[in-house]
């Protein structure tokens, strides 16, 4: 299971590689529905971490 970082470097990276390459979110200048996808991923995987973080025992 990866851990919460490794799932934020994925989602990241994903959505920083669909941005570069998507010609639909350069054409509309706005993010078509994968990127919004992609982005929404990468908040959660940002939230997760931001909890593993914050986590105190
Ligand atoms: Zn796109």
């Amino acid at each position: 299971m990866p851990s919460p970082e490794d799932a934020l470097q994925v989602s990241r990276t994903a959505y920083e590689e669909h941005a570069r390459t998507c010609r639909q979110c350069h054409f509309d200048m706005a993010p078509c529905a994968v990127s919004k996808h992609l982005l929404r991923a990468y908040n959660n995987a940002r939230r997760a971490q931001a909890r593993s973080n914050t986590a105190v025992h």
